[in-house]
């Protein structure tokens, strides 16, 4: 606590939300090959500012500039529905709903009709709101709307949500107006990721010592501020990764660096905790055994079975309540009752104080001692399912232990990990099993093991390695864990060239004719780039679908309608029908990957003012537990492109 940095901060007024909206303007308007440069200046001069005027405020101002209010596993939503935000744009700008949509059809963004609204409106509210001077709106006051808008519960909330919305946009001018929209759209549109963001906030902080603060923040900078960038970015990353709450590592940060010298007492803060998911280490395909074989040279591993269900992050917390979180750290605790129930009695509490275990939730039949399949396991509801009346029974197949009794295992190597888990879950068969794993090295052995893993039901086998370079990473999609799928391996007779099925948002559509009218025949499909916060078209889809699952993502997909081409949509299609806003993600296999015209995902990767395209792309499933921005991502396409046996040269650099 610094006491005349705190008297400092009274007498400073809080920053406008115009200075935030000042820089998304600039960042939306940076373009060439230097934009992302630009971009990352600008957000780190405005965190600079701030963290100079009222590092208070730091927080609000990096959520609002990644459109989030708090931890996303807090699952707190604004839950504000298409027709309340027409409705409020109408209060606001006196245009009517019909011209409203209309302009929204020609201008493809809603936060610009509200803008141009706002701007030429000439009605009461416009004369009164000349007459009445209208308190500029700060970063703080648009948080808190924000906030206050995602706590109203209850049957007039709906309402009460709009009127909250209309007291944020009437405050606003109109460049603000639009951007009030766009968070409420969950896109701000100005091309730069949260990626971005968390870059800009380390350049920030090695910049401008919070401790030094005074202005303007030009002038003032760590002596040692590009040389202590990277460190900063790698110890910020590290702490998002492991504890993403922003609340938490920014309050770190400003009371802890850059120029207390030791950086890394905000990992330690900020590290993994029971009760804040931490992101889950994925996995590299691959093609077939002799490709595990020769990345594993001289180095020793474990193959376990690879089981088809819901990834589960299960986290005990001292207070012995269980939480759970899915593959993309949503708090799914409510999905499994029963494996509440089971847990609770079945941990000895005297062994297991607190503990965070990696595992693969899976459909399982007590009776005939059988795993089932993957999309049993979907017919269980998300929310407040009933312990009375579940009937898809599951199996919890733990695979690794990251934390134990107050303490972090992620560095400690894999067979060590093994050996805790081990040691403190008792197994219960049907219930609780590990994770069936040999340690084979041999052709044979492994390859009688992958065809024992499929006959059981499994998918094929995950390899990994055992003592060297077998922490556990979390967020990262690392070389030492491979995955080996029966329908992926080229020696096994597949029909596909590809080392794995891609995971692709569904962002336009084109109208079904003949068997398939009324509904939607096809789609266009595209992977997220979080680099540049877009969405490239990899392949059209119309395979794969029953006429009933046809009716039901028509009928769902119908709400995410929108008028134009987004513009965080980079697609050379004209002639779609429909566009979607971003929402659901779909399993798709095909049968390999090319380089193409006219799809522009990778784009100028494999080859000059080209992109690459997936080959008879036919759907599989949906992916309820991955959300569009966790889809495939363009530099997976380009590594499964050059995995592919058909192509010359080796990838071993790009992956
Ligand atoms: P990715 O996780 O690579 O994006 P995905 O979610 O489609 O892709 P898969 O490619 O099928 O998943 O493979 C990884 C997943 O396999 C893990 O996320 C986990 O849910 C599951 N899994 C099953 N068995 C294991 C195991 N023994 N070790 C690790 N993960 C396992």
């Amino acid at each position: 606590y610094d006491p005349i940095l705190d008297a400092k901060f009274k007498y400073l007024q809080p920053p406008p939300f115009r200075i935030l909206v000042d820089a998304y303007e600039l960042v939306a308007n940076s373009k060439g090959k230097s934009s992302k440069t630009i971009q990352k200046d600008v957000i780190a001069n405005l965190f600079r500012s701030i963290i100079v005027l009222r590092p208070d405020h730091l927080v609000k101002c990096f959520y609002l500039c990644v459109g989030k209010f708090c931890p996303d596993h807090q699952g707190i939503e604004l839950g504000v529905g298409n027709e309340a935000l027409y409705k409020a744009v109408a209060r606001t700008t006196g245009l009517s709903i019909k011209q409203i949509k209309q302009q929204e059809n020609t201008t493809g963004d809603l936060g610009s009709v509200a803008a141009t609204g706002k701007a030429t409106q000439k009605n009461l509210t416009s004369y009164f709101s000349k007459k009445t001077k209208t308190i500029p709106h700060t970063i703080s006051d648009v948080y808190e709307g924000f906030w206050k808008i995602c706590n109203l519960k209850g049957q007039n909330s709906t309402a009460l949500k709009e009127d909250e919305l209309v007291r944020l946009l009437n405050q606003a001018d109109s460049d603000e107006a639009k951007y009030i929209i766009r968070i409420v759209q969950k896109s701000l549109k100005i091309g730069a990721s949260e990626l971005t963001m968390q870059s800009a906030l380390a350049r920030a902080i090695a910049m401008t010592p919070p401790k030094q603060a005074g202005f303007p923040p030009a002038i003032i900078k760590a002596k040692n501020a590009e040389s202590i960038e990277e460190e900063v970015e790698n110890i910020l990353k590290k702490s998002i990764n492991e504890c993403p709450d922003y609340d938490k590592i920014i309050n770190a940060v400003l009371q802890y660096g850059p120029d207390g010298e030791d950086l890394s007492i905000i990992t330690k803060l900020c590290n993994i905790t029971p009760g804040t998911p931490v992101k889950p280490m994925l996995a590299q395909p691959t093609k077939g055994i002799q490709e595990i074989l020769k990345r594993f040279t001289g180095i020793e591993f474990t193959c376990e079975y690879k089981y088809d269900g819901m990834r589960a992050q299960i986290h005990i917390l001292a207070d012995r309540t269980i939480h759970i979180y899915s593959r993309n750290s949503e708090n799914i605790t409510e999905m499994y009752p029963d494996v509440i129930q089971f847990l609770s009695s079945h941990i000895d509490f005297n062994v297991v104080r607190d503990c965070i275990m990696d595992s693969e939730v899976v459909a399982f039949d007590a009776a005939t001692n059988r795993i089932k399949p993957f999309q049993d396991i979907q017919h269980r509801g998300r929310k407040n399912v009933d312990i009375n009346q579940i009937e898809v029974k599951v199996c919890i197949f733990p695979f690794d232990m990251l934390y134990l009794n107050g303490a972090s295992l992620i560095d400690i190597p894999l067979s060590q990990r093994r050996e805790y888990l081990k040691s403190s879950i008792k197994e219960e068969p049907g219930l609780l099993q590990f994770v069936t794993h040999k340690n084979v090295s041999v052709f044979e052995d492994i390859e009688t093991l992958l065809w024992d893993s499929v006959k059981i039901g499994c998918e094929g086998l995950m390899v990994k390695t055992l003592h060297e370079n077998a922490t556990y990473e979390p967020a990262k999609r690392s070389l030492n864990w491979l995955k080996l799928k029966k329908d992926y391996i080229t020696d096994a007779g597949s029909d596909s060239k590809m080392a794995d099925s891609v995971d692709l948002v569904p962002i336009g559509a084109f109208y079904g004719t003949g068997k398939r009218a009324g509904v939607y025949g096809s789609y266009l499909l595209a992977v997220y780039d979080s680099l540049n916060d877009e969405y490239q078209t990899v392949c059209k889809t119309s395979t794969g679908f029953s006429d009933e699952l046809l009716q039901t993502l028509t009928n769902s997909l119908k709400d995410f309608e929108v008028p134009r081409m987004p513009k965080n949509y980079r697609s050379f299609h004209t002639n779609i029908d429909v566009w979607f806003k971003p929402e659901m993600v779909w399993e798709i296999k095909g049968a390999d990957i090319s380089i193409s015209p006219i799809h522009t995902s990778a784009w100028c990767k494999a080859a000059p003012d080209k992109g690459l395209s997936i080959r008879f792309p036919r759907f599989i499933r949906l992916r309820p537990d991955k959300k569009p921005e966790q889809s495939t991502a363009p530099e997976q396409i380009l590594q499964m492109y050059y995995q592919q046996s058909s192509v010359e040269g080796n990838n071993d650099e790009l992956i």
